[in-house]
């Protein structure tokens, strides 16, 4: 709850509202976290490692090993919910990159929350700030906050791949999510989201007893599949908030500091191509040029040929071209 309405961006205004009376925009923010909210994602950031070293530690023993099943269920669950967050969450919910029938709206925002990144009104609300303020003051995450010394860039990197959950006011989604509140799909999710959560945390784990019949399986399927994937998850969604806002290319012109990352493209599914992300944020495909791997991308096509997605917004080379950087020095 705060009086804060800034209100930047004109292209956020609907085209002719030119002369109509200033419309009040809702507040930025609305409510706080409690400390119980504080707390579990406490444990959320710090329980990975406590996995990972025990994880490593019970693979000396071979029942307990990190076998082929284990490494099967590890890299499926990865890929589910890491897609669950690039095309689900970011490219359909955020961005509205192409239209999906309702089975597979649900099964991206199930994936999606899937990945414990939050319930989706608050990712996509979070989101859709970050793109409007990007870099700038009421950018939830920019690893620039803190100015551009080595010391505050240092500070902010920290404070854009993990500091910014801990902030108490939530970005409010009435302003910026209202299409996702009015749909009861979406809201089923964001209600039950301690549901999912039990849920990513159980399948693995039941998946990894059945299929090794032991219970030696199970625990080890709960740390591998389970806690330590989610973490995994986490961290690169994270790195596309940090290290793809200071470090990489920007071959196209945005007015923020987003950049590509070519080393992070495989395991981001594409979401590293940030730079083109952000100069032509709607685009179903990130990685444009030649040679750029994006997998949600990929999905996203084959759910078009499935009839399952329409309205896809592909890149147009005459839209891309205007962006980038080297036309317009050539053109100036
Ligand atoms: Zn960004
Ligand atoms: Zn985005």
């Amino acid at each position: 709850m705060t009086a804060t309405t800034p209100q930047r961006s004109a292209a956020a205004a609907p085209a002719g509202a030119k002369n109509k009376p200033k419309r009040e925009l809702p507040p930025l923010t609305y409510g706080r976290k409690g400390n119980i909210e504080i707390f579990f994602l406490w444990v959320f950031v710090l329980a990975p490692w406590v996995a990972l070293t025990a994880g490593l530690y019970l693979t000396r023993n071979t029942a307990w090993a990190m076998n082929w099943t284990q490494a099967a269920l590890f890299l499926a669950f990865y890929v589910f919910t890491g897609l669950g967050i690039t095309v689900g969450f970011h490219r359909y919910l955020t961005h509205g990159a192409f239209k999906a029938k309702r089975p597979l709206k649900i099964m991206l925002t199930l994936a999606g929350t899937m990945a414990v990144e939050g319930a989706p009104i608050r990712w996509v609300a979070d989101h859709r700030r970050h793109h409007q303020f990007s870099d700038e003051e009421f950018d939830p995450h920019s690893p620039w906050r803190f100015g551009h010394s080595v010391k505050g860039l240092a500070k902010g990197l920290v404070w854009a791949h993990t500091g910014w959950l801990f902030t108490r006011e939530n970005t409010n989604s009435r302003r910026f999510a209202p299409d996702l509140i009015a749909d009861p799909d979406i809201r089923w999710f964001q209600k039950n989201f301690v549901y999912v959560l039990l849920f990513t945390l159980l399948l693995p784990t039941a998946l990894g007893g059945l299929l090794t019949w032991s219970w030696q399986g199970a625990v080890a399927a709960y740390i591998w599949a389970g806690l330590v994937r989610i973490a995994l998850v986490h961290h690169v969604t994270w790195s596309v908030n940090s290290v793809c806002h200071v470090f990489g290319e920007r071959p196209f012109t945005t007015s923020d500091k987003a950049s590509n990352v070519w080393w992070l493209a495989i395991l981001s599914f594409g979401e590293s191509w940030h730079n083109l992300h952000h100069a032509d944020p709607t685009s179903a495909r990130h990685g444009v040029d030649k040679g750029q791997i994006d997998s949600s991308a990929r999905l996203i096509w084959l759910f078009e040929k499935a009839g399952w997605a329409t309205n896809v917004r592909w890149p147009k080379a005459s839209r891309l071209d205007a962006k980038r950087v080297e036309k317009q020095s050539v053109a100036a």
